[in-house]
Formats: C-alpha cells, sequence, structure tokens
C-alpha cells in the first residue's frame, strides 16, 4: 500500500468506525455465535498473492462482527468498562502510524518527555503526593496493565527486601551469578485482602512468592488490624513480609480497603506499599471522590487504568512510583548498543518495566486530556455515577429485587431477592440468551450478586431505562416459570 492508497483505505476505516458508533444501539451487545464460528468462514492458510481491499474490507462484516462483543455499546454493562473516545483513537492512529519507539530517551526524545510531562499531568489532577511526580526520585510510567503494575512492583519490592536482607545474610540480591539466597526467598511472603483482584494472585506465582490474603471485614474491605494480625502470625512463624497490595475499588463489589489504616501498618513492619485502583482511580479526579485516596501519601506506588474508566483505549495503566530508582536497581542492565550520551541524566522506560520495548501510550492519552480537559473528564466520570444511582433507585423500588452493595461509583450491585445463589444464576443465564443487555456476576462471601456497570461514554438515562426494563421483562418470566414448577 503506498501513501496514495493508504490516505483513501484509511478515511474508509474511520467512516467505518464512525458509523460504527453512530449506530451502536441498534447491535445487540452480546454476538450470537458459537464457538468455532469464525475458522469456516475464512481460508486454512493465508493468501500466497495478495487479497484485494474490497475482500478485506466486506469481511469486517461477514467475519468479524458477528463474533464481535460489543463493549462499547449502552447495554453493556460487564466487568468494568475498557476506554474508547474518538480522542484517543486519534492519538493512537497516530503512534501507529509514526511507528515510533521511545524504550530509551535517546530511541525517541518525544516519546519519554511527553509521558514525562502527560505523567505529571495525571499525578496533579489526583493530587498525588508530589513526591510522586517527575522531578524527584518519583515519576510514573505507562504500563500495559494493573496486572504489571502490580507484577513490577512486586519485583521491585522483593529486591529491595533481598538487599536489606544481604546485610545479615550475605549475597541475597538480584546478582545472576551468585544467584539467591533460597532461605532467605522462600520466606518472603505478601498481602492483600482476599477481595484483590486475581492478578494479585498470579505476580506472586510469577514471583514465585507465598501469598496471604487478609480477611476482608463484612464491607469487603482489608482493615489496618486484619492486616497487621496477618503479619504478625507470619513473622511468629519465621517468615519475611516484603509487600502489600491495598486495592480502592475491588472488581466484585467496588469496596474500598482502609488506606489510612493500612499505611501505618506496611511502614511499621518496613514493607513495601503499593495501591491498586484499576477502575475507580479514575474518580480521584474529582474532588468528592478524592478522600478514597487519602493515606497514599505512605504508599510507595500507586497505579490506576485510564483504559478503564478514562476514556483511553486498552492498553494504558499508569503507575507512580515515590521512589523510581528503587525500580531501575531491580531492573535495570547496561549493554553497550542501548548506551548513549545522557543516559545517567534521563529516563529510560526500559529499565524500569518488564519488556525492554516501550510503545507510544502517552500519545493517546495526551489527546484525551487535552480534547476533554479536566472539566470534561470529572463531567464524565459523574455522569456515570449518577447514571448508576438512577439504576440504583429503579432497582431499589422494585421489590422482587435487593440491591447488595453500596453505590459509590458505576457499578450497581443486586439479585433477586430472597432467591437461591443458583436461581439468580440462571437469571444472569437468562439475560446472556436473551443478548439485548449483557451482564457478569460474581460470589463474594457466599452470596451471589449480579454486576450492573454503566459502560458506555455516551450513555443516557433513557439507555439506563432500556436496559432496566429487559431485565425486569426477563425476571418476570423466571419467576413465572419457577411459580409453576
Ligand atoms: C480490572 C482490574 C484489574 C486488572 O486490570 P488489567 O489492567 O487488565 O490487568 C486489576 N485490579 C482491579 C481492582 C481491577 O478491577
Amino acid at each position: 500500500m503506498d501513501s496514495d492508497e493508504f490516505r483513501q483505505r484509511a478515511k474508509q476505516i474511520v467512516d467505518y468506525v464512525a458509523g460504527y458508533h453512530d449506530t451502536i444501539r441498534q447491535r445487540r451487545p452480546v454476538p450470537d455465535v458459537t464457538l468455532g464460528y469464525l475458522k469456516p468462514l475464512v481460508p486454512a492458510a493465508a493468501p500466497e498473492d495478495p487479497d484485494k481491499w474490497n475482500d478485506i474490507f466486506e469481511d469486517i462484516e461477514r467475519v468479524i462482527m458477528p463474533g464481535l462483543t460489543h463493549w462499547q455499546s449502552p447495554y453493556f454493562h460487564g466487568y468494568y468498562p475498557v476506554g474508547q473516545s474518538f480522542a484517543e483513537t486519534c492519538g493512537d492512529l497516530l503512534c501507529n502510524g509514526l511507528g515510533s519507539f521511545g524504550f530509551s530517551w535517546i530511541t525517541c526524545p518525544a516519546a519519554t518527555e511527553l509521558e514525562i510531562v502527560v505523567m505529571d499531568w495525571l499525578a496533579k489532577m489526583l493530587t498525588l503526593p508530589s513526591e510522586f511526580l517527575s522531578g524527584g526520585k518519583g515519576g510514573g510510567i505507562l504500563q500495559s496493565t494493573a496486572s504489571e503494575s502490580t507484577l513490577v512492583t512486586m519485583l521491585t519490592a522483593r529486591n529491595v527486601m533481598l538487599t536489606r536482607m544481604s546485610a545479615t545474610h550475605g549475597p541475597v540480591g538480584r546478582d545472576v551469578k551468585e544467584g539467591i539466597d533460597g532461605d532467605v526467598f522462600s520466606r518472603l511472603v505478601a498481602y492483600s485482602s482476599d477481595q484483590a483482584h486475581l492478578s494479585m494472585q498470579r505476580a506472586c506465582m510469577f514471583s514465585a512468592i507465598r501469598l496471604h490474603a487478609v480477611e476482608s471485614d463484612d464491607k469487603e474491605r482489608m482493615t489496618g488490624p486484619a492486616l497487621a494480625k496477618a503479619i504478625a502470625i507470619d513473622v511468629e512463624k519465621g517468615l519475611i513480609p516484603f509487600y502489600c497490595m491495598a486495592t480502592l475499588g475491588t472488581t466484585a463489589s467496588c469496596a474500598f480497603d482502609d488506606l489510612k489504616e493500612i499505611g501505618p501498618v506496611c511502614k511499621k513492619a518496613g514493607i513495601w506499599l503499593h495501591i491498586d485502583a484499576a477502575y475507580a482511580g479514575s474518580s480521584f479526579i474529582c474532588p468528592e471522590f478524592r478522600p478514597l485516596l487519602d493515606g497514599v501519601e505512605v504508599a510507595d506506588s500507586f497505579n490506576f487504568n485510564p483504559h478503564k474508566w478514562l476514556l483511553t483505549s486498552f492498553d494504558c495503566s499508569a503507575l507512580w512510583y515515590r521512589d523510581s530508582s528503587k525500580t531501575i536497581e531491580a531492573f535495570s542492565v547496561k549493554e553497550v548498543m542501548f548506551s548513549y550520551e545522557h543516559e545517567d541524566t534521563t529516563i529510560d522506560f526500559s529499565h524500569r518495566e518488564i519488556p525492554f520495548g516501550h510503545r507510544f501510550r502517552a500519545l493517546k492519552l495526551w489527546f484525551v486530556l487535552r480534547l476533554y480537559g479536566v472539566n470534561g473528564l470529572q463531567a464524565y466520570v459523574r455522569k456515570h455515577v449518577y447514571l448508576a444511582q438512577e439504576f440504583e433507585k429503579l432497582v431499589a423500588a422494585d421489590d422482587r429485587f435487593e440491591v447488595t452493595h453500596p453505590v459509590t461509583h458505576g457499578l450497581v450491585c443486586f439479585r433477586l431477592r430472597q432467591c437461591s445463589n443458583d436461581l439468580n444464576a440462571l437469571f444472569l443465564a437468562k439475560l446472556t440468551t436473551d443478548r439485548r443487555v449483557y451482564l457478569t456476576a460474581t460470589t463474594s462471601k457466599d452470596v451471589y450478586f449480579l454486576r450492573f456497570v454503566v459502560c458506555w461514554r455516551k450513555t443516557e438515562k433513557s439507555d439506563i431505562l432500556y436496559s432496566w426494563n429487559v431485565i425486569r421483562e426477563v425476571a418476570t418470566a423466571l419467576l413465572e416459570d419457577t411459580k409453576k414448577q
């Protein structure tokens, strides 16, 4: 494809994407395909000679669309949102089209410097403590996911503890030639609430670390005393606590760990405190939600996903450190090919993450922050919270249902009142086969409940009413059926 053809084709794709969003209400969020639907629609091997553009273009509707789950549908209420906006799509098109790549300053000064600026802007929007801003020891970096942020901060904290232990135990640091002292290593233990995202469990698996899941209280929060007790039990056993992840906005019910209590406990135990606010973190740009982040003053790292609730597409996860040098110590390696004049005074993101390469994600975020402005982003978050509250009112007014958790953000947890977990699971299955709305469910403290999340950026009250009517209709049919039996 030459550049003239690109001009024409790319416009066709842009028109298609715009049209898709214009007509999104007409598509049911859940696809109607069976497992393996796609393979018979395409040849068994890649074409020997180039395919025609028009054939490819037509295959979007024929092959892709039937199996697309419409995360950007107003009636998609599953999981948590995945961000999208035309602002970010423009930025990402630019990122892909320019084909540049900045794992160190010299490999693309604009990529490194824009990321530093954008992360500082975002830190100021969240009023993070000034230590997290660039300039001093702190600073931000865009990662792919919250999962990756948890893993890199855990690996950093592990190195911090191994280095500390080497004072008394000989070389137990990251020396790949010497190896790591197996005794110290095998005694390390990390903490999070039993409500933490599964990525915490996986980070522990990848790091070969023991996880102590602290039992959450009746509000599904990890408290300071519960964490302190868990640490005391482990220390008694001879284990070495080194890392704690607090969750602000759990995946199940959007519960908030008690950060103000947890921070001092971590300080006292001398362990790393990481905060995972993957979804709810975006709300901290609104002053009325910012108190939920109080206690961040003592955290070592903080992460949230603009790719969830800040109008930016996957992947874009914002991670800040109080002291980035700890990560550099754990991650950096020197190699002549990558050396350059300013390497000791600039930021090289490759020394702070798992991949060597670093995507120019800052571009799409820059477009979003500029095209919406702080006011626009606050209004967007508030609108979603308002719509969730409207949905909560509808559920609360129908005595066949109950709202199971406090509604603080864009999530409403609810279930059929006085019905078994099994019947509620059947209810979700009926909704999914109906395909007009899409919800997910979970179980917490032995109670199964459905989760209704406001996801689409342009959702209106009428969309919420539409979804509610479908939910009611399916519930009525199900409850009548069970009565007959
Ligand atoms: C969604 C979610 C994650 C996982 O996010 P990824 O970016 O996909 O890794 C982690 N923690 C919480 C609380 C989440 O809600």
